[in-house]
C-alpha cells in the first residue's frame, strides 16, 4: 500500500492520478488532496478515495469545503501555509501538479520530508532548478519527472552508460498553430490557441504549446533535470506526438521512447516506479499508423526556444524571470490586452530590463530571492505593454 497525496488534484494532471489510483484501490491509500477553486470535485475525490487531509489554495473558499466536506471525517483546510502542510504530511508518494509558481514552495516541503515527488510542475525546475535539486539530495528524496518529454528521457537513460550520453532530443507537436501562415499568428484569439491537436491539458500549457512557451521551460528543465548542456538540447517538431524523446549516445545510437499521447503512461510510470505495472493507455499499432514525421522548429514562429537558451546561457535567477514574465504575459493575452506574438516581445523586454538591474539574477538562488524576483519580472512584463506591444481593444 503506497500512501499518496496529489498537489493540484482538481487539475488536468491531477485528474489523471485519481483516474489511476481509482483502478487498483488497494494498492494506495490517499493522504492528502488539493485544489484551488473546484471545491466540487476536491470534496467529491477527498470522501470517495478516503483522503486524510483537502486543502484549497483559497482561502474565501475554505467554508464551502467545509460544508461539502460535513460528515465525512476528511478534514478542510486552505490558503497557502495549509498547501505546504499537505505536501508535509507523511507520504511515500507527492504528486506536484500545481500550475505556475504555485507550485514551487509545496513542492519544496515535499521533498523535504524526503518522498518521491513525481514532477509534473516544471515551473519548479525553471525557476528554482538547483534549490528543488539541492534540497532533494539534502533530504534523500527522489525526484521522477511527470512531464512526457522527461519522462521518456529519465526511461530512455535507465539502465544506460549515462556518461555517454551525447544529445538530448525531446519532441514538440507544434500545438495549434503549427501550420498557420505566420502572417495569421498576430491575431490568433486565446480560444483558437487553446486547442490542441493531440493533447487534453489544462488551457494555460496548451496556450504555452501554441506559442512553443511550453517547449522552452522543457528545454530550461532538461538543463537542470538532466544537466544537459544547452548546445546539446535539441528539439524537433513531430506532429503525430507519439515520440516523445530520443536520447543520442556516442556510438551514434538513438534511444526513443514512443507511446500513445496519453500523459497516464508518464503518471503511471512515476506512480509504479520502480516496477512497470499495466497501465489503461492504447496499444499502438505502427503498421496502421504508417509514418511519423519530423522537422526542424522555425524560430520566426516560435521565438520563446532562443529565449530559453538565454536563460540556460545567463543561469542564476533568469529562469525565475522568464517563467514570471510569461505568466503575465499569457495572462495579458487571456484577457485580450495583447496579441498572441506579443507575448514573446514581453517576455524578451521583460528579460531585457530585469537583467539590466545590477544584483537581481545572480543573487543566491533562495526561495525569497526567487519570489522577490519573480514579482519584480510581473510588474516589469505589466508594465511593458503599450511601449512595447499593440493593444487589441
Ligand atoms: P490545470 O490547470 O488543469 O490544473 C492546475 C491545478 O492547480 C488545479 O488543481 C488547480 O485548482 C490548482 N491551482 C491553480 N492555481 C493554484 C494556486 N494558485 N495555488 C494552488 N493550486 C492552484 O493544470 P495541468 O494539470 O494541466 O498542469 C499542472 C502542472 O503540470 C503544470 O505545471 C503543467 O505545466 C504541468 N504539466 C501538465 C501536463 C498536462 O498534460 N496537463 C503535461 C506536463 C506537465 P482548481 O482547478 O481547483 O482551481
Amino acid at each position: 500500500m503506497r500512501r499518496v497525496t496529489i498537489l493540484g488534484a482538481t487539475g488536468s494532471i491531477g485528474q489523471n492520478t485519481i483516474d489511476l489510483i481509482d483502478r487498483d484501490p488497494e494498492g494506495f491509500e490517499v493522504v492528502a488532496l488539493t485544489g484551488g477553486r473546484n471545491i466540487a470535485r476536491l470534496a467529491e475525490d477527498a470522501r470517495r478515495l478516503r483522503a486524510q487531509l483537502a486543502v484549497t489554495a483559497d482561502e474565501a473558499l475554505l467554508p464551502d469545503l467545509r460544508a461539502a466536506l460535513q460528515g465525512s471525517g476528511v478534514e478542510a483546510a486552505a490558503g497557502a501555509q495549509a498547501l505546504c502542510e499537505a505536501a508535509s504530511r507523511p507520504a511515500d508518494w507527492v504528486m506536484s501538479a500545481i500550475v505556475g509558481f504555485a507550485g514551487l514552495a509545496p513542492g519544496l516541503a515535499a521533498l523535504e520530508q524526503g518522498t518521491v515527488l513525481a514532477l509534473a510542475n516544471k515551473e519548479s525546475l525553471v525557476t528554482a532548478g538547483p534549490l528543488v535539486m539541492e534540497t532533494a539530495r539534502r533530504h534523500g528524496a527522489t525526484i521522477l519527472p511527470v512531464d512526457s518529454e522527461h519522462s521518456a528521457v529519465f526511461q530512455a537513460m535507465a539502465g544506460q552508460d549515462v556518461a555517454a550520453v551525447e544529445r538530448v532530443i525531446i519532441t514538440a507537436s507544434g500545438g495549434a498553430f503549427r501550420d498557420w501562415p505566420l502572417e495569421r499568428l498576430a491575431h490568433a484569439t486565446p480560444e483558437e490557441a487553446a486547442t490542441h491537436p493531440n493533447w487534453d491539458m489544462g488551457q494555460r500549457i496548451t496556450i504555452d504549446s501554441a506559442s512553443m512557451f511550453n517547449k522552452a521551460l522543457e528545454v530550461i528543465e532538461t538543463h537542470e533535470f538532466f544537466g544537459t548542456d544547452p548546445d546539446r538540447i535539441e528539439v524537433l517538431v513531430h506532429p503525430e506526438s507519439l515520440v516523445h524523446a530520443l536520447v543520442g549516445y556516442r556510438d551514434g545510437g538513438l534511444m526513443a521512447h514512443v507511446g500513445p499521447p496519453d500523459m497516464r503512461h508518464a503518471i503511471g510510470y512515476a506512480l509504479n516506479w520502480p516496477e512497470r505495472h499495466a497501465l489503461p493507455v492504447e496499444r499502438l499499432d505502427l503498421a496502421a499508423i504508417g509514418q511519423l514525421t519530423f522537422r526542424a522548429p522555425d524560430e520566426a514562429r516560435w521565438p520563446a526556444l532562443r529565449l530559453a537558451r538565454e536563460v540556460i546561457r545567463r543561469g542564476g535567477l533568469s529562469g525565475a524571470v522568464f517563467n514570471a514574465a510569461k505568466e503575465e504575459a499569457l495572462d495579458l493575452f487571456l484577457a485580450r490586452r495583447i496579441g498572441f506574438m506579443d507575448m514573446a516581445t514581453v517576455v524578451e523586454r521583460s528579460m531585457e530590463r530585469v537583467f539590466a538591474q545590477p544584483g537581481h539574477i545572480d543573487a543566491e538562488i533562495s526561495l525569497d530571492n526567487i519570489v522577490a524576483i519573480d514579482h519584480l519580472a510581473r510588474d516589469t512584463a505589466r508594465h511593458s505593454v503599450g511601449s512595447d506591444t499593440r493593444r487589441r481593444s
